[in-house]
């Protein structure tokens, strides 16, 4: 789980654009970029050099 309060200031440590929480694989996605990045212990890991691309 994440807050969603958190959700709404943090960005994409990449373009900067909004990030939506992927609620199956814990996640937080960059739909612009197709990455996602990793939260881990509820904080979300917002390095370029931890971005996955996204799966189909
Ligand atoms: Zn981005």
């Amino acid at each position: 789980m994440i807050d969603k309060k958190l959700l709404e200031i943090i960005a994409c440590p990449s373009c900067k654009g909004n990030l939506d929480y992927d609620k199956s694989s814990n996640k937080l996605v960059c739909k612009k970029e197709r990455l996602c990045f990793p939260i881990e212990d509820g904080i979300p890991v917002l390095l370029i050099e931890e971005a996955q691309p996204l799966a189909e």
